[in-house]
């Protein structure tokens, strides 16, 4: 076998793992290295100018002092807890679904129960761990019967997630599902138009303004559980995203 098939041989074994850990049974693609202005050139990441510890202790702080106990909107009274988000305070990449379910209501932890499954699954298959990264929601408490938030709540509890962010000063974001991603972004678009290229967030909460953070939207862990075939979709916005960071992709290649 020459040099050339060995390595789509291996290639195509990365891709498989990844498609394993992802659950997809499809036949895989593989997409080739990305070049142009969504292989990685954008704005790159928000000077860092704090230590990880600093970063712990700064985040630890912000949730002690001013996230718990918070009754800023009437979620407070329907809440079991709060749930802050986890991973780690100096993440590279931050994943954000819109606000807590039944589950994670009950435990205070972000993305658990099958939707949570799937996520560490995607994850995985990006070569990260659930510690490495940091998962939190738009919304810190559950809405009730996990209806829709309303545009006050969003309002009260937005802050909460940009000054998350501004702490831990990641490199890139991936918005979990549409409501996520047309919160971020303030848009109407729909997650099939969103998804597949990065888009500003940016921490003022207005547009232009300040430093923004690229941002990736797919499709969220539970609609993926219920529409599989969107899957191979969601594993090419991850792949962006791994690009962006400069992680090997299946195949090989770094972006
Ligand atoms: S949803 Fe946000 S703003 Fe509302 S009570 Fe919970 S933490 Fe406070």
């Amino acid at each position: 076998m020459d040099r050339d098939s060995s390595l789509i041989r291996e290639a195509l074994r990365q891709q498989l793992e990844a498609d394993r850990l992802l659950g997809i049974k499809s036949v895989p693609i593989l997409l080739p290295p990305r070049c142009g202005p969504d292989a990685g050139s954008r704005g790159g990441r928000l000077a860092r100018s704090r230590t990880a510890a600093e970063q712990a202790e700064q985040l630890r702080i912000f949730n002690e002092t001013e996230v718990k106990g918070c009754t800023k909107c009437a979620l407070s009274d329907t809440r079991t807890q709060i749930v802050f988000g986890q991973g780690s305070p100096s993440a590279r990449v931050v994943f954000v679904g819109e606000a807590p379910g039944y589950e994670e209501d009950r435990q205070g932890l972000a993305f658990i129960g099958r939707a949570g499954q799937l996520l560490t699954r995607m994850i995985d298959a990006m070569g990260l761990t659930r510690e490495e990264v940091f998962i939190c929601n738009v919304l810190k408490c559950r809405p009730p019967g996990n209806r829709d938030p309303s545009a006050d709540e969003i309002l009260a509890c937005s802050p909460f997630l940009r000054r998350q962010l501004a702490i831990i000063e990641p490199e890139v974001l991936v918005a979990l599902g549409a409501p996520a991603a047309k919160t971020l972004l303030n848009t109407a678009e729909s997650i099939g138009k969103l998804r597949g290229r990065f888009h500003d967030y940016y921490l003022s909460g207005t547009t232009g303004e300040g430093p923004a953070i690229p941002l990736m939207p797919t499709y969220h862990p539970a609609y993926l559980l219920r529409n599989p075939a969107e899957k191979r979709k969601a594993w090419e916005d991850l792949q962006m995203v791994m690009r962006l960071l400069g992680l090997t992709l299946p195949g090989g290649t770094s972006g």
